[in-house]
């Protein structure tokens, strides 16, 4: 049955705080608020309370054994959470990214309950970098826990409408403000072992991570590119971002990606097929007959990164049936890019 949904706008320069506070009652009394974060907009719940918690899995139709971040609004909110002090490893990273897109991975308490960390005994936690949502976990006064609002399976919600044609009638309130700046979920970090793995690629980079820990600090993990059988982080197995469309990824030289694509536009659409190219700024003006997206440059896939989400949305509106997609750079923010690609595809890659 749907719910009725309360949809506050508000200007993250100038919060208003009477608004803001009847969200946070709604996080004590156990509800649902979609917030916005500097990654993607989330949808938080109270993250002592199994009962709240719940309503998440329930409102996104979210596997169980898929674990939530928890978001806190300063380092002293988590302390009893974690199942020992901070090391001088975590101090370090916490003072270095926090607030940031980076989620670290802790053994944890008693405290936090199963449905949040997925009967793992470890859990995850970041601070957001984004003065509606930390003002919002601090008038609630408990941590928040908050995976991406976009219905399961969806691209990740990264501005006011995307919420709201996923997940009004589903929660107790969305707080509309504006697009997400990053764009792409936080990086996760697990430390819980002497070298720290990143299990998911994401807003804070492999060399800035490097800078703090050393090259031989941290590594990625072999499961983020699909190949690996068995999953580390319970999120890692399924299907993500997905479009409507089927979507396949072009990897190779330039031009022979350009030929393919064309060519394959050629032999595909036809009055029942639509469709589509995900692209750069640079090499757009080389289709024809087909619906044309680009994520901005190649030089800059920081914002390809950032536009990445509302772009296979936009393919979703026009009512694409293939999609088929240039391969970028696995570099810096290209990286985190290219890792939401392949999951939206279903690794669907051919090289060329
Ligand atoms: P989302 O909030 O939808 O962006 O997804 C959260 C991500 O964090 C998923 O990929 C989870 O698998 C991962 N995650 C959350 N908690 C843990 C944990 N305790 N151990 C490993 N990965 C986790
Ligand atoms: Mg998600």
């Amino acid at each position: 049955m749907a719910m009725n949904t309360e949809i506050i706008e508000l200007n993250e320069q100038n919060i208003d705080i009477e608004k803001l506070k009847r969200a946070a009652q709604i996080i004590r009394d156990l509800g649902t608020v979609v917030l916005p974060t500097e990654t993607v907009y989330g949808l938080g719940a109270n993250a002592l309370s199994s009962e709240a918690v719940l309503k998440i899995f329930m409102a996104k139709g979210r596997p169980a054994d898929n674990p939530l971040i928890v978001h806190v609004c300063s380092a002293d909110m988590m302390s009893n959470l974690l199942h020992e002090p901070l090391d001088m490893r975590a101090k370090i990273l916490i003072d270095t990214f926090w607030p940031g897109p980076l989620t670290l991975i802790f053994k944890r308490s008693e405290l936090v309950p199963l449905e949040v960390c997925a009967n793992l005994d470890t859990v995850a936690i970041r601070m957001p970098d984004h003065p509606i949502a930390l003002k919002l976990i601090e008038l609630a006064k408990v941590p928040i826990a908050a995976p991406s609002a976009n219905v399961s399976g969806k691209p990740s919600p990264t501005m006011a409408k995307h919420v709201i044609s996923d997940m009004d009638g589903r929660v107790d309130m969305i707080i509309e403000a504006d697009r997400s700046r990053i764009g792409v979920e936080s990086t996760v970090l697990d430390i819980t072992s002497e070298v720290a793995v990143i299990l998911r690629p994401g807003g804070i980079t492999l060399n800035q991570l490097q800078e703090v820990l050393g090259k031989e600090g941290v590594v990625i993990d072999e499961m983020i590119e699909g190949e690996a059988d068995k999953p580390r982080s319970p999120g890692m197995k399924y299907t993500h971002y997905a479009p409507n469309a089927t979507m396949q990824i072009v990897r190779g030289d330039r031009n022979d990606i350009i030929r393919y694509i064309q060519s394959k536009i050629q032999s595909t659409a036809n009055a029942s097929t639509s469709v589509g190219v995900l692209c750069s700024d640079e090499t757009k003006s080389h289709y024809r007959g087909a619906c044309v997206l680009s994520i901005g440059s190649v030089h800059r896939l920081d914002q390809g990164a950032s536009n990445l989400f509302a772009v296979l949305r936009e393919f979703d509106q026009m009512g694409v049936d293939i999609i088929f997609a240039e391969a970028f750079a696995e570099d810096e923010m290209g990286l985190a890019l290219m890792n939401r690609m392949k999951k939206a595809a279903g690794f669907n890659i051919v090289d060329v």
